[in-house]
């Protein structure tokens, strides 16, 4: 990973209230051996080929822990892609993104865009399980966000909507709260890129989900009016 891109990463997680970072060798070496967030992805390369390239992941340390890789599902040509934060345990058994409590929410959610949920895609900024849904930490970040940004490249959706603070702060590089980055379409490489809150804090605030609601009305009219 070339310097700059190091330390714009380090100066990022810094904004975000990461105060302390593991400086032990195994770490540094994770660090330096990172893929440059910066390299342009190929939009010529497939998912299967992404998938295949991440093989059985030993890039950070979760892949001890993890059961499966949740590489992501979904319609590979999708307009609408949604990105959470990373598996919890029902997706590490399983494989897959959003099956959960959270995951049902999440489908009633993407149907009020007047999309069907297996026509959008649907991935995380992680793709294993932290130990005990702890919060991702930085090198995990630094090895598994290439691969987001590969697949991202991929599929070429019209939008992408950020579930959650931890995915609205990673893809939009923002130390902004999620209250002030949801609401409003932000452009990034091409991509309208949305954030909302995240389906398991509607769980537990269900007050929330009128703003949701707003948010998913913004992302139909979006597709609405891309589409003529
Ligand atoms: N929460 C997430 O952020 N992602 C999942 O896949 C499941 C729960």
């Amino acid at each position: 990973m070339p310097y700059e891109e190091i330390i714009q990463q380090l100066e990022f997680l810094r904004d975000i209230g990461v105060d302390r970072l593991d400086l032990g060798r195994a770490s540094i070496a994770v660090i330096e051996e990172a893929p440059a967030l910066a390299e342009p992805s190929d939009s010529s390369e497939t998912l299967s080929s992404i998938r295949a390239d991440l093989g059985d992941c030993q890039r950070c340390k979760l892949a001890p822990t993890r059961t499966n890789i949740v590489f992501g599902s979904g319609n590979p040509n999708a307009d609408l892609v949604f990105v959470g934060e990373a598996p919890g345990f029902d997706e590490d058994q399983q494989g897959l993104p959003f099956v959960g409590a959270a995951g049902q929410l999440l489908t009633k959610i993407i149907e009020s865009t007047g999309v069907l949920r297996e026509d959008t895609y649907i991935c995380n900024i992680l793709k294993c399980r932290p130990p005990d849904n702890r919060n991702p930490e930085p090198d995990e970040v630094l090895q598994c966000s290439p691969f987001l940004k590969r697949q991202l490249a991929s599929i070429k959706p019209k939008i992408v909507c950020c579930l959650g603070k931890f995915a609205a702060q990673n893809l939009l590089q923002s130390s902004d709260s999620i209250t002030r980055l949801r609401g409003r379409f932000h452009d990034i490489d091409g991509m309208r890129v949305i954030a909302t809150f995240h389906p398991a804090y509607l769980l537990r605030s269900p007050e929330k989900k009128r703003e949701v609601w707003e948010d998913m009305k913004q992302i139909r009219a979006e597709l609405f009016r891309l589409k003529f």
